[in-house]
Order: structure tokens, then sequence, then C-alpha cells
């Protein structure tokens, strides 16, 4: 497995390396072979709606939609916004603008105006996909809007219906003449990285269709049309569109989508739809064994077979309580980044019977194709097995780059191809590999990504504040949550409750700040650098004195 390449520690996977395809996009590779499930429900709405699509409906919408995107001016390489709720439409629409060469850039629907603007001018889309969820706030961004759903609450929006069947009278080509090559974008969701504000995270056909190659190793031809799987987590962030729905398409399953997480709606999908594979993140495993509401359903009805929880650390505590209470089904971790197109490190997939051995608290095993290596933050010296350092991982699934953030992007990924993860962690001498901590800035709020930075700008633009540091703490429920520390302009008595108010009505509610310090100075580095590490720790610290 470790390599002795340049005197590096390099580890590759301990599966065999897969191949992959090198000549289609993401559409072609995911609905290869669509044909011959024409019928086949491919996407389900969990009640109520039960709106659904069968393959035969998403080749023929995803083709229609692809096309008609060309009658409102997209071209190869234009960003396409997509701001929609789950819905079962959604891979469609994804697909079909992947299909027109041009580049799909999702948003959560449910952000600020403002939060959703701010992606629209930095992408420099062209066009937005909505439905009445989020209406309201992209009519006005200055770019055309196309509404699926009831077009009277969407005045001005261009008609997703209307539009689809004006393709269908035209009679152009549907394959573009300028179509999407492998090495083309075709996605552009967005990420705050190691350091800094969101940004545009380019991510090539060829970057994803690897990394499907590689996640799905385990995935035999028996498997086809056989999984259903549960599409909870959002469409908008890379777990959601290629680890669920591209994954779950290529292998002609099913996805039963959901938009919003209720328990009893979610156990209910989860009986009604026999759905066999939940990708979940630990919030949502939290939910299904604290709350009451699960032990009103008779959980021997459950088909589910296996959990992967990603994006978030699953605490040991919270996997035995899962364990005990779901005894059926099998929890696999995996840890991903939205810079390495989304998966990284899986037990899914892994056989004990080869001494596969998922151990206790490890996040996976490094996928076939990739190379890993733990560098010393410090040094930037590769470290051997059982030594943590920085995750850093080189294959054909890292990003291009982010858009137009040339500076950024080289601190990410290195003249080798290495992209520096920003999480620690290390490999054991049986290939599993766990993460012990995480140096970049970012903080994940039940899986969301949470930007120090965009909230100190907040915060520093609040005439009362002179200063601003923003860090993430450990918190059961949600994994960790956002607080400030902050220092006071002199003479002002503006007090912490007001701060936080005014954070909260510029961010969506997931970024609010949940706690306030007021402080004398913010420690900084020599180079002014927030030491948000060393605030973090003694923010910890006092909180845990007893009083
Ligand atoms: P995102 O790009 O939004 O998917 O966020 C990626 C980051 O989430 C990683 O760099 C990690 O910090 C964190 N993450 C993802 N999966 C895991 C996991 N299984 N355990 C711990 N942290 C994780």
């Amino acid at each position: 497995m470790e390599e002795g390449k340049e005197h590096e520690h390099v580890f590759r996977s301990m599966f065999p390396p897969v191949a992959v395809s090198d000549d289609v996009t993401v559409p072609e590779f995911v609905l290869e072979g669509a044909d011959a499930y024409a019928d086949k429900v491919a996407l389900v709405e969990a009640a109520p709606s039960g709106r659904s699509y069968t393959y035969g409906e998403v080749v023929r919408d995803t083709a229609r939609f692809a096309k008609a995107l060309r009658s409102v001016g997209i071209r190869k390489g234009h960003v396409v916004m997509v701001a929609l709720p789950n819905l079962a439409v959604y891979p469609v629409v994804s697909l079909g603008v992947m299909s027109a060469g041009a580049v799909f850039s999702g948003v959560n629907p449910r952000a600020l105006a403002a939060e959703i603007k701010k992606q629209v001018e930095d992408s420099e889309a062209k066009l937005v996909v909505t439905n009445e969820v989020a209406y309201d706030k992209v009519i006005d961004v200055g770019v055309p809007v196309i509404g699926i759903g009831d077009q009277e609450r969407m005045p001005g929006a261009i008609s997703w219906d209307e539009l689809l069947a004006a393709a269908d009278r035209t009679g152009a080509a549907v394959v573009p003449v300028d179509a999407a090559q492998q090495s083309d974008l075709c996605a552009l969701p967005y990420s705050s990285g190691t350091t800094g504000v969101s940004k545009g995270v380019m991510l090539s056909h060829r970057n994803l269709v690897s990394n499907l190659c590689s996640s799905m190793f385990a995935v035999g031809p028996e498997m086809a049309g056989q999984v259903v799987t549960l599409g909870l987590l959002p469409f908008f962030h890379i777990y959601g569109i290629t680890g669920i729905c591209c994954a779950t398409l290529r292998h002609k399953g099913t996805v039963v989508v959901m938009d919003r997480f209720d328990l009893r709606t979610f156990l209910q999908a989860l009986i009604d739809h026999r759905v066999m594979f939940a990708p979940l993140v630990p919030p949502v495993m939290l939910a299904m064994v604290k709350s009451p509401v699960a032990d009103e359903f008779d959980l021997s009805g459950l088909t589910l077979k296996s959990v992967m929880t990603a994006a978030a650390p699953l605490a040991p505590d919270l996997l035995a309580a899962f364990q005990r209470k779901f005894p059926g089904v099998q929890v696999e971790e995996a840890y991903g980044l939205t810079e390495h197109s989304c998966i990284t490190l899986t037990h899914v997939g892994a056989d004990p019977e080869k001494s596969h051995v998922a151990k206790k608290n490890s996040v996976g095993f490094i996928l076939p194709n990739l190379e890993v290596k733990f560098v010393d933050p410090d040094t930037g010296r590769s470290l051997p097995a059982n030594t943590p350092g920085e995750l850093c991982v080189r294959s054909q699934s890292v990003m291009q780059g982010y858009y137009k953030k040339k500076e950024e992007t080289e601190r990410a990924v290195d003249g080798k191809g290495w992209l520096h993860t920003g999480d620690i962690g290390y490999i054991d001498g049986d290939g599993n590999v766990f993460i012990v901590d995480r140096i970049k800035e970012l903080i994940k709020y039940k899986g969301f990504q949470v930007a120090p930075a965009e909230l100190e700008a907040i915060l520093l633009s609040h005439p009362s504040v002179e200063d601003a540091a923003v860090f993430g703490v450990p918190d059961e429920e949600a994994g960790e949550v956002p607080v400030a520390c902050v220092v006071r302009r002199r003479g002002v008595e503006e007090g912490e409750e007001e701060m936080m108010a005014y954070v909260a009505a510029r961010v969506s509610s997931y970024k609010r700040i949940r706690m306030l310090h007021l402080v004398d100075a913010i420690p900084k580095s020599v180079s002014g650098k927030i030491l948000r590490r060393q605030l973090r720790d003694e923010f910890i610290k006092k909180m845990m004195k007893p009083a």
C-alpha cells in the first residue's frame, strides 16, 4: 500500500484500480443503458406529492431541456444556476444543463436573496432555474429565470412546460454542435475550502465520472435496477447530486426524493418506498435515535439495509446508540469534500471476508485509483502510517480550481496535483483512515458549510464592532455551531443579543451565530491572521469550567 516514491509516504487503495470511461460526459455515463429501463421509476417524491419520473421520461426531458436551453441563449461553458429544493425534476434539470455543454451550479433555495444574488454574480450565471420556493429571491437578479410549477405565482419567469413544448416544435438537432467533451466543466458547486468565503469549485465531466467510477467500484452488474436510495441530502451539494442521484441513476435504481427532514415523513417514506440505502448526516441519525416519534413506527417493516454517513464526524456514542436501535442496518462511514468531486474515503463496498475490516471511528478506506498522503502542516513533509498530518489526495477527481481565484487554487492544489484538504488524519496498517481534527477554518453545522470569514465580514460591517473572530465549537445536535468573539468600539453599549440579531438578519438560519462573547482583543499571528484555534480552545476550556 505504501510507496517510497521520491521519499514520500504515498498510500494507495487496497482495492484494484477501476477503469474510467474516457470519452463520456456525466449525462451519457449516468443514463447509459436507460432505454432498457424506460418504464421503471427513476425518481419519486415522497408523500405528499408522489410525483415521479420513469427512466424513459428522464432521458426524454433531459434531452428536451438541453435543446431548450439553446433557445434561451445558453451556450457551451455558460453557468446555469439551479435554485430548487429537492424535487424529482432536479436531476433532470442538472443533467439537461450538462448535456447542453453548460455548467450546473446549485444553490440553497432557502438561502437569503442577497446570498443567492452573490452566487449569481460570482458565477456569472446566465440563467436561473427555480420554483415557488425561491422565485421571489431570483426574479430580480438580472438574468432570465425559468419557473417550474405554478406559473401564476411566478410572473415574468419562463415556463418550464412551455419551454420544453417549444423545444419539441423546433427541428434543431438534440445534440448541440458544440457538445460537451469530458474535459469541459460541468458543475460549479460552492465551498469555502480551507480559508475565506465561499468559492465556485470548478468540476469537469472527467472529475465527476472518475469519482463515480471509483466510489461505485463494488457495485456489480447484478445490482442493476435493484437499489432504492433515499434522496434527502440537498441536491445543491455535490454529495446529493452525484453521490446520491447520479450514482443511483447510473445503476438504474430508484431515488426517493425528500425535500426537508421531518422524522415522521422520513420513516414513513423509508417504509412505503422500501428504501434500502440511505445516505445521511449524523444529525439525522441522532433524531432517529433520540426522538420518541420513532417509537410510533413498527420498525420491523424497515427494508433499510445500510446507512452511509458523511459530511461531518460521527460520534462513537451515536453510532453505538444507532446500532442498538436499528440492529439490522449497517452503518458505513464515508469522507469526502466538494473539491474532490465528492467521496474520497469509504467503507462502503469493503468485504470483511477479504480482511477489509472497517474499524471503529475510521471514516473509510482509500477509494480505488486515488493516492493519499498525510503531511506535516508546518514542514510539508509526508508522514508514515499511524502519524497524523494534513490529508492530501491526488486523483482525476481533484477540482480544476476555484473559479476566478488563482491564488486560492494554488494554495489548495499544489504543483504536483495534491489537493490539501485542511483535515488532519492518519492511516493505520490495515488501510483504515481516521480523521482526528480540522485545521481549516470551515465550520460544519448539520453538514452545511459555514465560512467564518463571511460572518466576520458581516460583524465588521456593524458600526459598533471594532474586531471580530468566528470559530466552531462542538455541539451534540448540530456537530458544530458558530461562535463569535467581538471587540466593541470604545463607548458603545450594544449588547451581544443585538449583534447576533444583526448577523441573523443577513444570513441563512444555519449560519447564525449561536454564542457571542465580548472580548478585549482578538489574538492574531505576526502576519495578522486570526488565531482561531487558540480562541476556540480557550473558549471550550472556559465553557467546561464549573461555575
Ligand atoms: P463539503 O465540501 O461541504 O463536503 O465539506 C467537506 C468537509 O467536511 C471535509 O473537508 C471535512 O472537514 C468534513 N467531512 C466530510 N466527511 C467527513 C467525515 N466522515 N468525518 C469528518 N469530517 C468530514
